[in-house]
């Protein structure tokens, strides 16, 4: 699963960069995310946290690490997490997959996009449990 096949469903074209999804992120991080974003320059003990058994990204001045609150942009939007890019597909302990509401263009997402994104987040969710275990 490449970030461009990802890019390709979820890179909406209506996206009005509220920034909402970037704040006090909990953003739970693949190996995959982390080597991506080391090999820009990055360091692993700046942009990550340990919390609740998780590698995470960290939060600054209550948004995340790569959020840039001047331009209401992500730092590394082409490289961002593979857990970004299925936003706002999201997966809710005793819920399953779903739509995260606090998106304001949660409602615009059609089926065929929720059907991907769920498919997505399985994909993710069954390599966060391989690497996690
Ligand atoms: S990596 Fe980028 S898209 Fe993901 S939470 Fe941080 S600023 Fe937002």
């Amino acid at each position: 699963m490449g970030g461009s096949y990802v890019d390709a469903i979820f890179r909406r074209k209506e996206c009005i960069y509220c920034g909402l999804c970037c704040q006090n992120t909990e953003m739970v991080l693949l190996k995959e995310d982390i080597e991506r974003l080391t090999r820009l320059g990055f360091r692993k003990e700046d942009f990550t946290v340990f919390k609740d058994g998780y590698i995470r990204l960290k939060n600054i001045d209550g948004h995340c690490f790569f959020y840039d609150p001047k331009t209401g942009l992500c730092k590394v939007y082409k490289h961002r997490p593979l857990g970004c890019r299925i936003y706002p597909v999201i997966w809710v302990e005793g819920v399953g997959a779903t739509v995260d509401d606090e998106c304001p263009l949660s409602h615009t997402i059609t089926h065929e996009e929720l059907k991907l994104g769920i498919k997505l987040l399985k994909d993710f969710l069954s390599k966060l449990k391989r690497e996690y275990a």
